[in-house]
């Protein structure tokens, strides 16, 4: 390990008995050829054709200097080597880091069952319709968590490095929840595994800043069915006086509880419309009546998030 000359040897991924030393930045990682060639038709043909750039020895290891990023080409040899690796990966902004990293280097080393793994890990998070995104609770006033999405900056930094339909359908996903995070996260960044900071580009930032303005209005737009007004309320009702009293009071709370004011449009807020309805004795029709409207309303928004973020382009170019 002496004969390293200032790289650090990975503590996750060094064997003893590996015989290639794989180099990315300052982390070396001893692995074995056969397992890379095993999963990779690109490192096969590097290790099967002779790379006068691959002289270089250390420990009767041929090295190979990758341009990859260290950190990227860790998550994707700890899957190599442990196939529990994805399920370990935790939190929603871990999956996205880890599933992220192994998706850039898996699409350039064409390792297609790690690329469609990573992909189907992040559709779980990042719905692409409207009906699975609506009915996915993480997504629900109770428990929604913005800061709980910061992932979204992994998702779009690599789904613009890729430009795959798969993951720039994603796109609009993530970019509408990089709206909902503080400034601080939206400026710095999101922290990786490594303690460095993922950012997005400036041009990214520019589409959340107006991106926000936007879905402000959008909600706005969308929580009008709380208002008082007779179309608000079912046309099967039969106690109407009781009803616009309770349709009243909910929309008080929500103006307390900064449901109107935020930017967070897409959240689900029809359990609580569901419970407030119950508790304050609206009838069953009208609270159906209010939740649906909501819900299309929300779906109005959902179909136009691309006009929102400015994303269309990005449709024709992936075509
Ligand atoms: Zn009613």
């Amino acid at each position: 390990m002496g004969l390293l000359h200032g790289l650090t040897p990975s503590r996750a991924i060094w064997y003893s008995d590996g015989n290639v030393i794989l180099v990315a930045g300052n982390q070396a990682f001893r692995v074995h050829k056969g397992i890379l060639s095993q999963y990779s038709p690109v490192f096969r043909d590097l290790f099967t054709i002779p790379q006068p750039q691959c002289e270089l020895l250390i420990d009767g290891c041929a090295v190979v200097h990758l341009p990859d990023d260290p950190l990227h080409l860790e998550f994707l040899l700890s899957a190599m080597y442990d196939r529990s690796f994805f399920n370990g990966a935790g939190k929603s902004q871990q999956i996205a880091e880890v599933a992220a990293g192994i998706l850039a280097l898996a699409h350039k080393y064409n390792i297609e069952s790690f690329y469609e793994e990573a992909v189907y890990r992040l559709a779980e998070d990042y719905p692409t319709t409207f009906d699975r995104f609506h009915s996915t609770e993480q997504y629900t006033l109770d428990p929604f968590e913005a800061a709980h999405h910061a992932g979204s900056i992994f998702l779009i930094n690599v789904a613009r490095r890729l430009r795959t339909p798969e993951l720039l359908e994603m796109l609009p996903l993530a970019f509408y929840l990089c709206c909902l995070l503080d400034g601080d996260l939206l400026v710095h960044g999101v922290k990786r595994s490594n303690g460095e900071r993922e950012k997005l580009s400036p041009d990214d930032l520019r589409r959340c800043i107006d991106g926000k303005e936007e879905l402000m209005k959008a909600n706005g737009a969308a929580t009008t069915c709380l208002a008082l007004s007779p179309g608000n309320l079912s046309e099967d009702c039969t106690t109407l006086d009781e009803c616009k009293a309770v349709l009243l009071a909910i929309m008080l709370d929500a103006f307390e509880s900064d449901i109107l004011s935020a930017c967070d449009a897409l959240t689900n807020i029809g359990p609580w419309i569901e419970e407030k309805a119950k508790t304050l004795g609206m009838c069953d029709s009208c609270g159906d009546h209010l939740r649906n409207t909501h819900r299309d309303a929300q779906k109005v928004i959902w179909n136009d998030l691309r006009g929102i973020f400015n994303l269309h382009e990005h449709k024709h170019s992936s075509d």
